[in-house]
């Protein structure tokens, strides 16, 4: 299919959006800015509206790239009134609105008092700039201390959490603390759980259940084969089902089969979406899900993503 075909085929499906479809909605489906390294801000933002997706996530540091280039970040001080207020009246045309905060080399827990209060003030410039977006929901990673465990850190990264989650609530902004670390499903529930804030619960990266090793318990060289494909979706659906009401807020990509590299555009990959959503239909999950990418061409990994949740959604009707 020709390349004007195909998006034109999107924005004749997109009308559908707004049904109803199992439990969940097309406009659920959002995409990160993430997924469109190279671009400006308002580039991807235009571009994340222009594919019909219901809404976006929105990066809040800068000068960080991935695998397929840099990556553009908002960060409000750093911007002229002007930028600001052309940033948000972009922002403002979209319909659903999360951020990702800082991860790069920040400790949470650091047991240095100066150190672990300039992660926490990098964090907090990142949740105002998240209000100021007025972003509903942020993901935030609970990174490990270098050389020490978790439970000798548990106290100190509680606290964290729930002085950020205060923080957050002043906005309204939940917080959604990315699977990935802890790598345990036990310990990242646990975590979680006993944070017990209203404003801090859990995002599945779909793609970042590679970390939990010894939850998935096979060899590497079992992963390209039906029962490693297996145990990663029964890990990745124990977090699902595990958060409960705890689950705040996805990225969807899928994993390549042959070595569980993540961010892949949907449906080409080990997970079993279909299984996923069905249960996210049944618990009436009405959180969004933001597609975190790193495959090109860019756009086109957004298109076909986009229609394969589509497809899925209509499948389990
Ligand atoms: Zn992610």
């Amino acid at each position: 299919m020709r390349r004007r075909e195909f998006l034109g085929g999107i924005t004749c499906l997109s009308g559908l959006s707004l049904a109803k479809t199992a439990g969940l909605r097309l406009d659920q489906l959002t995409s990160s800015t993430a997924s469109l390294a190279g671009m400006t801000m308002l580039e991807s933002l235009r571009k994340i509206r222009e594919l019909g997706f219901g809404g976006a996530e929105i990066i809040t540091f800068s000068g960080q790239k991935h695998s397929l280039g840099p990556l553009a970040g908002v960060v409000k001080a750093d911007m002229s009134k002007q930028e600001a207020d052309k940033l948000l009246s972009e922002v403002k045309r979209l319909g659903h609105v999360s951020t990702h905060l800082p991860f790069h080399g920040l400790r949470p827990a650091n047991q240095d008092r100066a150190a672990r209060k300039s992660t926490l003030d990098l964090l907090h410039r990142a949740i105002d700039d998240s209000g100021f977006l007025g972003a509903r929901v942020a993901t935030v990673h609970a990174a490990p201390e270098p050389n020490m465990t978790y439970e000798q850190i548990w106290p100190d990264l509680l606290a964290v959490f729930r002085e950020l989650g205060d923080h957050a609530a002043k906005y309204k902004i939940r917080l959604a603390i990315e699977t990935m670390a802890p790598n345990t499903v036990k310990q990242y529930l646990a975590m979680i759980r006993e944070i017990n804030h209203d404003f801090v619960g859990g995002c599945v990266d779909t793609g970042h259940t590679r970390w939990y090793r010894a939850d998935i318990g096979i060899e590497d060289s079992e992963r390209a084969t039906a029962r490693g494909a297996k145990r990663y979706n029964d890990i990745l659906m124990e977090k699902v089902e595990g958060l409960g009401p705890k689950l705040f807020h996805f990225h969807f990509d899928d994993v390549r089969p042959a070595d569980w590299r993540e961010h892949r555009t949907l449906g080409t990959g080990l997970v079993d979406w279909e299984r996923l959503l069905r249960h996210l239909a049944k618990v009436g999950y009405s959180g969004t899900f933001a597609v975190e990418l790193e495959e090109t061409p860019v756009v086109e990994a957004l298109v076909k993503s986009r229609l394969f949740y589509q497809k899925v959604l209509r499948e389990i009707m």
